[in-house]
């Protein structure tokens, strides 16, 4: 028995993550060198070259995925 007040899935997923911020899987390598250079572009105030990194971050795992 579903709810009757649910119409579409319209409505957004995520919770909790206030941006794009792919968190850098442990054990990984590419992460943990792209997480270091993301904190770095964080604290040099350059929020294009977070967000490159963060493209880059979700990237490498999408690719191991499929
Ligand atoms: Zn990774």
């Amino acid at each position: 028995m579903k709810p009757p007040q649910q119409t579409t899935m319209s409505g957004p997923v995520h919770l909790s993550i206030p941006a794009l911020e792919p968190v850098p899987v442990q054990g990984c390598k590419i992460c943990a060198a792209l997480g270091r250079q993301r904190a770095d572009a964080r604290r040099a105030g350059n929020p294009s070259k977070v967000t490159d990194i963060n493209v880059e971050i979700r990237r490498h795992h999408a690719e191991e995925v499929s």
